[in-house]
């Protein structure tokens, strides 16, 4: 990954503060790592690439900003603090409720007034705050939501592992709305923890 943004961003979050104590020995590591109800961490090389290919391409890349994003799954809330540094907004969605309050205690720390974090069904998206520039999933799903897509800006772009083709398994994809449609592409294999419906 060379895209400068990414790369301050990613060498100005301390990894280890979004880890339990007994693993921040572990944090420098390009591993992935867990975090508590069977999810993980991903490794930084995975989320580098996640960050770079939102800006790969794009408007983004000329000004710095990803405008306004909606991430799904915030997990232990690191990417969410990347997205922070990288973005104008950010709206977090989290379906596990001891996650959300991890996410939520780990973040207070960062002070980050453009970012919120919210309890719910990530697959529903968040309207309230749509159109977004930029849709970034961290779980691995069967298909694309169609809320994601409803609430994709024109020039904005979706990321997101999904298993559409069962023939490649879980890969990357992106979504680009263009003002003449979508255009899919897919990228490199993956293993994401599953995309699931509801919360808990
Ligand atoms: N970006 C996170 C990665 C967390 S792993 C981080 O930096 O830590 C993926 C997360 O997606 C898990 O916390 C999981 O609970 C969450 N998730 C899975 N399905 C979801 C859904 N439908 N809505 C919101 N979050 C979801």
């Amino acid at each position: 990954v060379r895209c400068e943004p990414v790369l301050v961003a990613m060498a100005s979050v301390p990894r280890h503060l979004f880890v339990d104590t007994a693993l921040a020995a572990q944090a420098y590591e390009d591993t992935a790592l867990p975090i508590g109800l069977g999810q993980t961490i991903s490794k930084p090389s995975v989320v580098a690439r996640m960050l770079a290919l939102l800006f790969d391409g794009r408007d983004a890349a000329r000004t710095g900003s990803l405008g306004r994003v909606l991430e799904i799954g915030s997990g232990c809330g690191y990417q969410a603090a990347l997205l922070s540094l990288l973005a104008q907004q950010v709206i977090s969605v989290e379906r596990l409720r001891p996650l959300h309050e991890k996410a939520r205690d780990n973040l207070a720390l960062l002070r980050r007034s453009n970012l919120r974090l919210v309890y719910g069904d990530g697959r529903l998206g968040h309207a309230p705050n749509a159109p977004y520039d930029a849709i970034v999933c961290a779980a691995g799903g069967d298909d694309v939501p169609q809320p994601w897509l409803d609430q994709l800006a024109i020039g904005g772009r979706l990321l997101a592992p999904t298993r559409a083709d069962p023939q490649k398994g879980q890969v990357l994809i992106t979504v680009d709305r263009t003002s003449d449609g979508l255009i899919r592409r897919d990228h490199e294999s993956v293993h994401f923890v599953p995309l699931r419906s509801g919360t808990a």
